[in-house]
């Protein structure tokens, strides 16, 4: 107790010990446990407590991918003997729904945060000092400052591109457009076409590169955009977009090799940057990486020693669990006398597609580049409940096992529940678990997860 009280005594020379700028899931966590450790802490939020994730990030868009999984379910329901219907939706409906229940959880946040003693200022902070920050007209000083601003979705300057939407607008469309194209080939862009053809509009995903959701394995990768073709989802590789023009109420997106799609309405999906702007870091000196995020030490410190940062500003993770624990261990470390690192090794991963897709560990092209030759188990198959549904849809499962100590290194799903399972084997694998032992795991069936722990037949897989 006494290693805490006495450095915050000590720093009792400014308003705060600690200026917290952004409520979001890396703000709220840092904020709030530096707190009850006895800091006394204001946080500035320009927008709605608790950031992206629960206004229009993780949360909204999990609530949409549930709406839309309904048409399937409908569908699905046939074969096991309920009738056909052909359901209305409606998308005022369950954005009221949404909202209702977004703006419940900003009250929770909001008290969560009183209830610790943390001083919540709904305004816009600037950095204009090492030590002070301009909130609301006023100076106010901190002996920390910790920037916690997280992303912004990024445009290509391509003309036009002022007509279409981002994930920002998405969760608030005035109406469901009847076509849409979505521009990017990262996982936002992959969830928004499953949640928008769940919800019966019709579909185009443009991405230039290859294949999509690069960084996941291609084996995935592959298998899952051959489900979103056979879903009907109108999937361009190598479609480069050049301009994005109006047609009257309509959109056209002209692409780079001349072709045109004519749409609705056009999402752009093509990445996030760091939301730094007009904050006055670079006035401070704060020093950026190229992709312009704040660089920090193990310990969250910039090159400016007061200020700190945690969350997307740093442009590790870019996930709400990631910039929570960065918070966690920016409090144990500056207010809890705990120096605390993060182990970013093992995240587990999901795109909420449709099927869904979840990774954890090393794909097989990164385990060559770590291990040279490994070991594939996989398993590819129709699941139980679609031979009564009907649903062509096949899942697929994988893992990757390093020769040398059996270990398994990575764990890979498309198919449904995959987030969920892929969830609890994750705990798996960060105790360091071996393919024997995976074996040696008797199965719980029937159950499409059983796969993982019946795997038998090996195939070496060596770099190319
Ligand atoms: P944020 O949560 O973005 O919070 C930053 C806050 O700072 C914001 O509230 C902002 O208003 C505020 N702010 C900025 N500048 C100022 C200023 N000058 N003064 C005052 N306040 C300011 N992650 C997952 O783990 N799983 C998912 O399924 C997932 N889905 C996502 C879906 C979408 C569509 C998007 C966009 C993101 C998703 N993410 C997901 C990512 C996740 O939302 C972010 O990684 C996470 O929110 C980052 O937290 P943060 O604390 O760094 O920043």
């Amino acid at each position: 107790m006494c290693a805490i009280l006495r450095p915050i005594a000590a720093m009792q020379r400014h308003d705060y010990d600690l200026f917290t700028i952004g409520a979001g899931s890396g703000g709220v966590r840092a904020s709030r446990l530096a707190a009850s450790m006895g800091a006394r802490v204001a946080i500035a939020e320009e927008r709605r407590l608790r950031g992206t994730c629960v206004n229009v990030g993780c949360v909204p868009k999990k609530l949409l991918v549930y709406a839309s999984h309904y048409r399937d379910d409908f569908a699905d329901a046939v074969g096991f003997g309920w009738s056909r219907v052909e359901p209305d939706f409606d998308w005022a409906t369950l954005i009221a729904h949404k909202d209702a229940e977004i703006s419940r959880l900003n009250g929770v946040y909001g008290r969560i945060l009183a209830g610790a003693g943390v001083e919540v200022l709904d305004q816009r902070a600037q950095v204009v000092g090492p030590h002070t920050i301009s909130v609301g007209g006023r100076e106010v000083t901190a002996e920390r400052i910790l920037v916690a601003t997280g992303s912004w979705p990024d445009a290509p300057s391509i003309p036009g591109a002022e007509l279409a939407f981002t994930s920002n607008e998405a969760f608030a469309l005035p109406r469901l457009p009847r076509r849409v194209a979505i521009i990017g080939g990262g996982y936002i862009a992959v969830e928004f076409a499953g949640i928008f053809h769940g919800l019966g509009v019709e579909v185009s995903l443009l991405y230039r590169g290859d294949l999509f959701l690069r960084g996941f394995d291609s084996q995935l990768r592959r298998h899952l955009a051959a489900e979103l073709r056979r879903r009907g989802v109108d999937l361009r590789f190598h479609a480069d977009p050049a301009a994005i023009e109006a047609d009257g109420e309509g959109r056209r997106v002209v692409l780079k090799d001349g072709a045109v799609i004519e749409t609705d309405a056009v999402m752009l999906a093509t990445g996030r940057r760091p939301n730094l702007h007009g904050l006055g870091l670079e006035a401070l000196g704060v020093e950026l990486d190229d992709q312009g995020a704040i660089v920090v030490d193990d310990h969250f410190r910039s090159s400016v020693p007061s200020v700190f940062a945690i969350g997307d500003v740093i442009g590790r993770a870019g996930l709400t669990p990631v910039a929570i624990v960065e918070g966690a261990a920016f409090a144990a470390t500056h207010f809890g006398g705990r120096p605390t690192k993060v182990d970013y090794s093992q995240i587990p991963t999901a795109i909420f597609s449709q099927p869904p897709m979840a990774a954890v560990g090393l794909s097989e092209d990164d385990a060559h580049r770590r291990y040279g030759p490994v070991d594939v188990y996989s398993a590819e198959f129709r699941p139980l409940r679609h031979t009564l549904s009907g649903r062509e849809e096949r899942t697929l499962m994988k893992l990757i096992v390093d020769p040398a100590t059996d270990r398994v290194l990575g764990a890979h799903m498309i198919g449904a529940d995959a987030a969920e399972i892929i969830q609890s084997l994750a705990v798996a694998l960060r105790c360091g678990a071996t393919k024997e032992q995976f074996d040696a795991t008797i199965a719980l069936h029937p159950t499409v997860a059983e796969e993982f722990v019946t795997m038998r037949t090996r195939r070496v897989s060596a770099p190319e």
